[in-house]
């Protein structure tokens, strides 16, 4: 049995990333025929969609420079044209600076209560609140009751005052008065939020991203490769096709339900603090159809409750290769949980319906691709047990020399570039040989 320094489970963005990073003595072990976990990309008769829309954003100078240097010139940055359809109408994203549009009682009301929020609220206590009471306490009544509760409700498939706020910082802008005053008058030129940009493949799809550090890797990646179980005593990972393979470090980016699955004899308080780890999933309607130009903009929030999806992407706007010419491109997305299952057998009826409903699609449309993905673990709930439950697992699995990174392997709400960002850290911190505990807590 060979046995590495560092093994890395899962060979998605997080553990591609960390196997860049650490250059030498590991190897990396995928489950499925090719890497890239959900940063890959699909291709049907002159369509490419990724598994749902995956557009880079960039906080990181030193990451945007990476992903520049690995891409080549195949890499655009787009100004962001994002909307809102609600009240019969679009208006442009974030919600709270453009109320230009929406009915005269709507707009008064979200402003009188929006002014009144900021003046007397107390705004910034993200760590003392629920997710409801933050909201209301920002942005007021108005603009809590005509989108920010019922868009997230929809999106998160809880209620808010279930959710903690330590997802929101950086996600949610919060524009001054005078912003909002300006909105209401006429759509705000200004550029709210962390993608108010974003950058994206030339060509082929986000999977280029993974082709790119794919190159760069040495050929140890093993593909078809599912862990079928940890041993911690021994420090042996089983794979589903009978090998093993021996470890001193072991990363994973596999969803940490599954990977602690994977550990025979949990503790009792591992256990438990399984059990309450909660998730959302999405079910994203990928279409191809044979009009050009269904619509000018790049994605549309679907806030109220008649409409079955949260969110309506046209890829054919990121990038122009990804559709065959004079044709368009379109994803819908549902999301679910235990808390709000979905009926899955009537559902790319229902969406189809949906669309028609909104006008994004006509009856006359002819559709070339109908291709729905189910991605299981899709957006991590931040309840009032995820911090101490994400807490106790990972001091126990550090004490394994097991460190859990990316998405999911951290149980955590980010982005791609977090996820190449959490690749590097971890590849630092064990190629430097400091297993410091503290270099993997969270912040
Ligand atoms: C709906 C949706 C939309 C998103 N949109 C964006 C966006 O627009 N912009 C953005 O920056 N980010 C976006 N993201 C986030 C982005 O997808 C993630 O940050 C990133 O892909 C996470 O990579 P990962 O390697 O951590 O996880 P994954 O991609 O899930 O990789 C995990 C890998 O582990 C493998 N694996 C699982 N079980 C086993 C096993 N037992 N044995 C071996 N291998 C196994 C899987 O096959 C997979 O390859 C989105 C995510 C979702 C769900």
């Amino acid at each position: 049995m060979k046995k590495s320094k560092t093994l890395i489970i899962g060979a998605g963005l997080a553990g591609l990333s960390a196997s860049f990073f650490l250059k030498r003595d590991y190897r990396i072990f995928e489950k499925e025929a090719t890497p890239g976990g959900l940063c890959r990309s699909r291709h049907f008769n002159g369509y490419t969609f990724d598994y749902d829309g995956h557009l880079l954003h960039f906080r990181d100078k030193d990451i945007l420079n990476l992903v520049q240097k690995l891409m080549g010139g195949n890499l655009i940055c787009t100004r962001r044209n994002s909307w809102i359809n609600s009240f019969g109408c679009y208006t442009r994203y974030p919600f709270q600076a453009n109320l230009f549009g929406l009915p005269k009682n709507v707009i008064k009301e979200c402003v009188l209560g929006f002014i009144d929020a900021q003046l007397n609220g107390n705004v910034n206590k993200y760590n003392q609140t629920n997710f409801k009471q933050w909201t209301l306490r920002t942005f007021g009544p108005g603009i809590a009751r005509h989108f920010m509760l019922p868009y997230n409700n929809k999106f998160w498939t809880i209620p808010a005052h279930r959710l903690t706020c330590e997802w929101v910082d950086g996600y949610i802008p919060i524009p001054s008065i005078k912003d909002v005053l300006g909105g209401t008058i006429a759509q705000s030129k200004k550029r709210f939020g962390y993608n108010a940009q974003f950058w994206y493949p030339r060509k082929g799809g986000i999977e280029n991203l993974i082709f790119a550090l794919r190159r760069r890797i040495k050929n140890n990646i093993h593909t078809l490769h599912q862990v079928a179980e940890i041993d911690l005593k021994t420090r042996t990972v089983t794979f589903c096709n009978g090998r093993k393979a021996r470890f001193i470090n072991l990363i994973s980016t596999l969803p940490l339900p599954e990977m602690l699955k994977l550990i025979p004899h949990l503790p009792p308080k591992i256990k438990a603090a399984l059990s309450k780890l909660k998730y959302t999933s999405v079910f994203c309607l990928n279409l191809g159809v044979a009009r050009g130009n269904i619509s000018d903009k790049h994605w549309v929030y679907f806030p109220e409750k008649k409409i079955i999806f949260f969110r309506v992407g046209f890829p054919h706007n990121f990038s122009s290769a990804l559709v065959p010419p004079g044709k368009s491109s379109l994803y819908a997305e549902v999301s679910y949980s235990p808390d709000r299952p979905v009926n899955k057998k009537d559902l790319v009826k229902r969406i189809l319906k949906d669309l028609r409903k909104v006008e994004i699609l006509s009856a006359a449309d002819t559709i070339e691709v109908c291709e729905p993905v189910d991605i299981e673990y899709a957006y991590i709930i931040y309840d009032r047990n995820y911090t101490e439950s994400t807490k106790t697992i990972r001091e126990y699995l550090n004490q394994h020399h097991i460190y859990p990174i990316g998405r999911y392997g951290r149980w955590k709400y980010m982005t791609m570039e977090d996820t190449i960002l959490d690749g590097k850290k971890i590849a630092e911190v064990l190629q430097g040989d400091k297993i410091a505990q503290g270099c993997l807590r969270e912040k």
